[in-house]
């Protein structure tokens, strides 16, 4: 995947909300091409190896419980220096420091229930994407 990519999931409770097609307004109007995209459900082992990272946080089991609830859509974008204009348009992941107009201001409900993931490097949105795409050289 070229660096010029990224990769973001719509949350399941965006997607519950009926969030999904709002969000992905906001994420074309701010020039990110969508070159891939799949609607599924995380199970409570999968949702467990996305976050591994998160493995000893004090939130991770909920965290697991939260993203395996519901439906999520993931997709890979292309932007110029996509991984850090996504993290700029999504905001920070506690909703009540996110800054105006972001996807976690309009969207989120909270610290966990926030809406929207996004890749935090251009190793990871390769390692992400590659997790729901087994067949990206199509994309
Ligand atoms: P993401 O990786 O989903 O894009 P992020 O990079 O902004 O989010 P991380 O620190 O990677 O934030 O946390 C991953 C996810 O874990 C958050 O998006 C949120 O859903 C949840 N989370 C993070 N911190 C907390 C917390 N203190 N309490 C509850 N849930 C949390
Ligand atoms: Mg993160």
């Amino acid at each position: 995947m070229a660096t010029n990519r990224t990769f973001t999931m719509i949350k399941p409770d965006a997607f519950a909300a009926g969030n999904a097609g709002a969000i992905t307004k906001i994420i074309e109007e701010n020039g990110f091409t969508i070159k891939a995209m799949k609607l599924t459900k995380l199970s409570a082992e999968r949702a467990g190896q996305f976050y591994e990272i998160h493995k000893e946080r004090p939130f991770y089991n909920d965290l697991v419980a939260y993203m395996s609830s519901g439906s999520i859509i993931a997709m890979i974008l292309e932007n110029e220096n996509a991984v850090e204009s996504f993290r700029t348009l999504i905001g920070a992941t506690n909703p009540a420091e996110a800054a105006e107009g972001t996807i976690r201001k309009l969207f989120a409900t909270s610290i966990e229930a926030n809406a929207i993931h996004g890749s935090d490097s251009d190793e990871n949105a390769q390692i992400e994407g590659n997790f729901f795409f087994s067949d990206l050289e199509k994309f």
